[in-house]
């Protein structure tokens, strides 16, 4: 008869040990050395010390988006989010295998053969898939390959010449903020980041003027964290503006920025930038932020010439109709900054409604000893502190079917 796991701790699994005497048998294979792979180990060696971990890596080097996503400007962030995860990796005693892609090298099902569970957590590397006018043209970016170019990806070309004077950026995101904030950033700034040698003498030959970005929703609707925008201020040498216009309160806005403190933070810095004189603005770069502005079109012929928008006519209550005003701005360069998305793995289900792996608390839906962590399983939102509670849940599940399966003597 199963006995059963006694596993202590908390309920997010923080302080989660080991019951007493706690021996497993087990071999997990992670697919993935990311911030959720590393954690899934971390978290697989914490609550059952003894595990067999192998993580699978198609990369030279782990670390995944820490390493290649995290702006290059914030060198203090990457330094300490790699410390932690080295300190992880080595503490959960797992062998990385860096450069084995799994699905090209390794099947997923010759994984599955070989251990008792394996843990997918691959991530994401792409923008998400979206439908506009003139997203092929020349000129039109995804903001996924941008982010790779700048951090020296290994699957980035090394050409991207940054040739556009007027510049727009389409999202409301973080990531969008880190595309405005590379483009704009004087590249001294820039020096001494670790940013790849080429990538920085592009951006110190950028021609760049106006960069402007298009949200479709109001500023209450944005997914700016208030750090993250503030820095756009702080820049040397390049003005934030903001139409007053686009913060006109509306009940929505108020009820927002009333229940959430970041919303408020958000709200308030917007603010104080729309209120800045035009005449106390001489920096050589400006960052435009238009709020309310559904893109409609990328414009051009034989290359980007412009960007067409809608005007957006928010409800009062949070959502918004297009008012078929359009207008169209001169920029040469339009870079997407709407999302990242999980890509399908052979041999793994996935759900392309969520762009996930459907799972239950971290079990791959009708596959047993399959699951999932990190953005594969959640999408791709949140930072890398979710990401690591979200690792937590997958490996109790993992551990209590394993337990439930194979009757294992715990007790
Ligand atoms: C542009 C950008 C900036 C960000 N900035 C921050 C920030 O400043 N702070 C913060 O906390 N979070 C930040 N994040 C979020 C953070 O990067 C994610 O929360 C986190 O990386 C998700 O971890 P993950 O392991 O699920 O995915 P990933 O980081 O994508 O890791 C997945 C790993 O799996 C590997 N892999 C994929 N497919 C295979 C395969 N078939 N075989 C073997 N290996 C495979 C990949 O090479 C990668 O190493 C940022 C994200 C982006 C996109």
């Amino acid at each position: 008869m199963p006995r059963r796991l006694h596993l202590r701790g908390r309920s997010d699994g923080r302080a989660a040990t080991a019951g007493d005497g706690v021996t497993i048998e087990l071999s997990v294979a992670i697919v993935g050395a990311g911030p959720a792979g590393v954690h899934a180990a971390g978290a697989l060696s914490e609550l059952a010390p003894g595990t067999r971990i192998d993580i699978f890596e198609r990369l030279p080097a782990p670390y995944g988006l820490v390493r290649h996503g995290i702006a290059p400007d914030h060198p203090a962030r990457v330094t300490k989010l790699t410390g932690e995860l080295r300190a992880v990796l080595a503490g959960s005693g797992a062998r990385l295998f860096c450069g084995v892609e799994i699905g090209t090298d390794v099947t997923v099902r010759d994984l599955r053969n070989r251990y008792d569970a394996v843990v997918i957590a691959t991530g994401a590397r792409r923008d998400v898939p979206v439908e506009l006018p003139g997203l092929n043209l020349p000129g039109s970016f995804g903001a996924a390959d941008f982010v790779a170019w700048y951090s020296g990806h290994p699957d980035a070309s090394p050409a991207w010449t940054l040739r556009a004077e007027s510049v727009a950026v389409i999202g409301a995101g973080n990531v969008a903020l880190d595309v405005i904030r590379m483009l704009s950033k004087p590249a001294y700034a820039l020096a001494g980041t670790g940013i790849p040698l080429h990538v920085l003498n592009e951006f110190a030959a950028s021609p760049v003027r106006d960069i402007h970005l298009f949200a479709r929703r109001g500023p209450a609707d944005t997914r700016f964290s208030p750090t993250e925008l503030g820095e756009l201020g702080d820049q040397d040498d390049v003005d934030v503006i903001v139409d007053p216009a686009d913060l006109a309160p509306d009940l929505h806005m108020e009820r927002m920025t009333r229940q959430f403190a970041p919303t408020r933070k958000v709200v308030d810095i917007l603010r104080a930038w729309s209120r800045i004189p035009a005449a106390a603005r001489t920096a050589s770069r400006r960052v435009h932020l238009h709020f309310y502005r559904i893109p409609a079109a990328v414009l051009g012929v034989d290359r980007v010439q412009g960007l067409r928008t809608e005007r957006a006519v928010p409800d009062g209550y949070g959502h918004i109709t297009g008012s078929g005003d359009y207008e169209d701005h001169k920029v040469q360069a339009v870079y997407r900054a709407i999302g990242y998305a999980v890509s399908p793995l052979a041999g793994v289900p996935f759900d392309p409604g969520t762009r996930t792996v459907p799972h239950r608390a971290g079990a791959v839906l009708g596959e047993p000893g399959l699951y999932v962590t990190g953005w594969a399983k959640r999408g791709c939102i949140g930072l890398v502190g979710a990401t690591r509670a979200d690792t937590f849940q997958t490996a109790r599940t993992l551990l209590q079917d394993h337990v439930r399966e194979r009757g294992t003597d715990h007790a």
